[in-house]
């Protein structure tokens, strides 16, 4: 584990409570517990790190989260840790990377890459997402990033921000809660890059072909 990394956290965290996505961490005797920030009351109770797994896997439905940062994290669990290096450990299932680019952030380390740059990089099936439009980028972030706790660092190139999305998409989180941070756009976002550019695509030959007459 990073020590340098597991002590800042455990700094930030101090005696508790705190909040990271969805998560609450307190205090609990000689435990630390984490439960879904909404819950209360009675709970199904885990006592190892790697139970986080199973907990951040799936939705109450049964469904699969590709996206941990969607806040669609089961409820109705109580996880019980002895240390904070379990924590960390936990939450690195909760919200893989985000404490290591909380403190990257922190420190001024961490670099963002914005859209087109991202996209400049994609090769085979994703090359064509380099042709989506400055538009077509802006509505995929309203609908797709909307959806997601973490805040927006990225834009679409140096001179042109995501316009698209509410101020407060692009503040970190403070006070007891740890900012998400995503330092560029995911594969999520990137699949559906694609979608929106074949569809366009589509459209455009279809309204180009001679229509059919019956
Ligand atoms: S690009 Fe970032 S903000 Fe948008 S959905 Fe992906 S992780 Fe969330």
């Amino acid at each position: 584990m990073n020590r340098e990394l597991l002590k800042s956290f455990s700094n930030w965290l101090g005696d508790g409570p705190r909040i990271v996505g969805q998560v609450r961490i307190s205090r609990a005797a000689e435990s630390w517990e984490l439960r879904h920030n909404d819950d209360s009351g009675e709970l199904t109770t885990y006592d190892r790190w790697q139970d986080a797994r199973a907990l951040a896997n799936l939705t109450e439905d049964g469904a699969f989260r590709p996206i941990k940062t969607i806040r669609d994290l089961r409820r109705g669990w109580r996880l019980l840790l002895a240390s904070v290096e379990d924590v960390v450990r936990a939450l690195d299932y909760f919200y893989p990377a985000m404490l290591g680019l909380w403190n990257a952030d922190s420190r001024g380390e961490l670099v963002v890459t914005d859209l087109r740059e991202t996209l400049a990089r994609q090769t085979g099936m994703y090359r064509v997402t380099q042709k989506i439009t400055d538009p077509q980028a802006q509505q995929l972030c309203a609908s797709h990033c909307s959806l997601c706790m973490k805040t927006m660092l990225w834009k679409i190139d140096p001179a042109q921000p995501i316009t698209s999305l509410a101020p407060e998409k692009h503040q970190r989180a403070s006070g007891d809660s740890l900012p998400l941070l995503c330092r560029e756009a995911c594969n999520f976002l990137i699949g559906h890059a694609r979608t929106v550019v074949k569809k366009a695509e589509k459209e455009a030959l279809d309204a180009a072909s001679p229509q059919t007459s019956s």
